[in-house]
């Protein structure tokens, strides 16, 4: 151990050159070269009137990504849990209530966010690894009267996608209830439209379908869930990512609130500007193509995905551990033999599933060939009951397709 009084021998802590991996796993995910690129360039004021520029152009883009004309479209200094703070510190207000889901990890951590935030929480039920049914959603409204409620649009934990969003938000919207949307694992990589369905207020993170390091965090607030966000009585408890005081900076006036990390916002603005520059709904489509690719990869071996095809969720793929084998040593194994990163299950699905992201410029022929070919070998390896050479077979007819 050293010291404060010591001395460093820095020769000791190398220059840093980290692995090489391929990124296939729930986030981050591969950064394109002119993302990598632009973080490189140099730094000025986060106030230059350059800069400002900059901030109305991500600004642009995020609204096209998200598919919204809200003009509170902004990027958060943080990672998608700051967005998702901001989110819900600011809509829900002490002694409100706010509806969850319990399919999922991520539907907890909201819940522990309204907690902190001074709300009441009640849920709406659905086992990890299946989408909320609309009926359980409108009776769960009916019960209880949220003021909010919150749902996972693409589950990271569990590789589902919400199917119905429209009849969720129409439900919630029946019983004037505002509905925030985790959207971290959905932008720019599958369908996602905030204002033709109707969602008041959605948050991302950009290190999963955006291909953007972690670091600012997509936010859009509509304007019926702003003016609730002005009005409150009480200041949200959070300074930092209080929207009220970072309207100042993000809204006309551009004044201080804090230093916005800039070379993270020149990262997501070439992140987006590749989005935009692909077209979002043919970004949306190579997803499904080349996770769909990956996905036949996974039957074709003879492993089972853990979602049905209905809510099967391209940017992030649940695929049964076969019977035998432990998900932790293949992970493990694959990150040694192959430098490839997928993970492991987390809560009820711990053990059960490996979680193989397919995202944004992860979601490529080369990548997906290369985990199909990779998790059969180790598997194989492993005397697992699979075929590895159909599973690439598999991967390469979907592919032609
Ligand atoms: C990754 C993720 C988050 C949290 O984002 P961080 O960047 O890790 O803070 C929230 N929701 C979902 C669905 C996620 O996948």
């Amino acid at each position: 151990m050293t010291g404060a009084d010591d001395k460093i021998d820095v020769s000791e802590i190398e220059e840093l050159t980290p692995p090489d991996r391929t990124l296939m796993g729930p986030g981050p995910s591969d950064v394109h070269p002119r993302v990598l690129r632009a973080m490189t360039t140099p730094l000025v004021g986060h106030l230059d009137p350059s800069f400002v520029e900059i901030m109305n152009e991500v600004q642009e883009l995020l609204r096209y990504t998200f598919r919204t004309d809200n003009q509170w479209t902004i990027p958060v200094s943080g990672t998608g849990s700051a967005a998702m703070e901001a989110a819900i510190g600011n809509v829900v207000e002490p002694g409100d209530t706010m509806l969850v889901p319990t399919n999922g990890y991520f539907g907890g951590r909201m819940a522990s966010m309204a907690r902190r935030a001074g709300g009441d929480v009640v849920e709406v039920d659905a086992p990890w690894g299946e989408p909320l049914e609309p009926a359980n959603v409108s009776d769960a409204l009916a019960e209880y009267d949220p003021d909010v409620f919150g749902f996972v649009h693409a589950e990271t934990s569990t590789g589902v996608l919400q199917p119905n969003v429209s009849e969720l938000t129409a439900a919630a919207h029946d019983h004037d209830a505002l509905v925030i949307a985790d959207t971290v694992t959905s932008l720019g990589g599958v369908e996602l439209r905030v204002d033709d369905w109707d969602i008041d207020v959605a948050y991302s993170g950009p290190q999963k379908c955006l291909s953007c390091p972690p670091g600012a965090s997509p936010l859009t607030l509509s304007e019926t869930a702003m003016e609730k966000v002005l009005s409150r009585e009480e200041d949200s408890r959070s300074w930092y990512l209080d929207l009220s005081l970072l309207e100042g900076y993000w809204g006309d006036e551009r004044a201080y609130h804090h230093t916005a990390p800039v070379t993270n916002v020149y990262a997501l603005r070439e992140a987006l500007r590749l989005v935009a520059e692909e077209g979002i709904e043919q970004r949306w489509a190579r997803h499904e193509r080349l996770a769909g690719a990956l996905k036949a990869g996974m039957e074709g071996m003879g492993l089972e995905m853990n979602a049905s095809d209905e809510y099967w969720l391209p940017s992030l793929n649940a695929v049964r551990v076969p019977d035998g084998i432990d998900d932790g040593e293949v992970c493990a194994e694959l990150l040694e033999r192959y430098d490839l990163e997928v993970a492991s299950g987390l809560g009820d699905l711990d053990g059960e599933i490996f979680r193989i992201g397919c995202m944004g410029h992860s979601a490529r022929p080369k990548n997906v060939v290369y985990v199909v070919t990779a998790l059969g070998d180790v598997l194989e390896s492993m005397g697992a009951d699979v075929d590895p050479g159909a599973g690439v077979s598999a991967t390469r007819s979907a592919l032609e397709e």
